[in-house]
Parts: structure tokens; sequence; C-alpha cells
């Protein structure tokens, strides 16, 4: 049975294949090498390019969907940053002696 992208990438993972680099969430920048095939070849991503590999595979191979597992940088403005900011200062204050 021929194993799926999805299910190769979970096993690179588990197999401790992927490195990475290099990792700026807030820039949506990501750098990492992953171990294949008898070959190492390098996942990256930058807003501008989007995600690339250096791998001979056309579209999502394996190596970007395992890295895209254990990275989180599609929607950085989703995150709520603000009312997390204002609900430590509030839990601060109520711990305060
Ligand atoms: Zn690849």
């Amino acid at each position: 049975m021929k194993e799926t992208v999805a299910a190769k990438a979970g096993r690179y993972l588990a197999e401790g294949r992927v490195i990475v680099r290099a990792l700026d969430e807030a820039a949506g920048i990501v750098s990492a090498d992953v171990r294949g095939g008898g070959a190492v070849y390098t996942v990256a991503r930058t807003r501008d390019t989007g995600w690339v590999c250096t791998c001979p595979a056309r579209g999502t191979c394996c190596h970007l969907t395992a890295v895209q597992l254990v990275v989180a940088v599609e929607r950085p403005e989703a995150r709520p940053v603000r009312p997390m900011d204002s609900n430590w200062s509030n839990a601060l204050v109520e711990i305060r002696p």
C-alpha cells in the first residue's frame, strides 16, 4: 500500500528527520532541513515565496507537510494577543497582596 503524504510527514517527525533551522512566526519565515530518502532537503517559507522545498517533487511534498506540522506561521494576525495581555494584567492585580 502506498504511504500517503500526511502519513510520511508524520513518520518523518516521529523519526526525528525534521530540523528547524530558523523560525520567525511574526515575520512568517521558516527554514528547516528534512532528511528524506538518502538526501537532506531544505524547506523554507517567506511571505513572498510561500512554502518551497528543494526536492524534485511538485506541489506539497511530504517534507513541506512535515515542517508545517511543527510550526505555526500561516495566520499570525489571528492570534488574540491583546485580550491575553489584559487577562494577564488582571490576573496579576488579583494575586497582589
Ligand atoms: Zn520536498
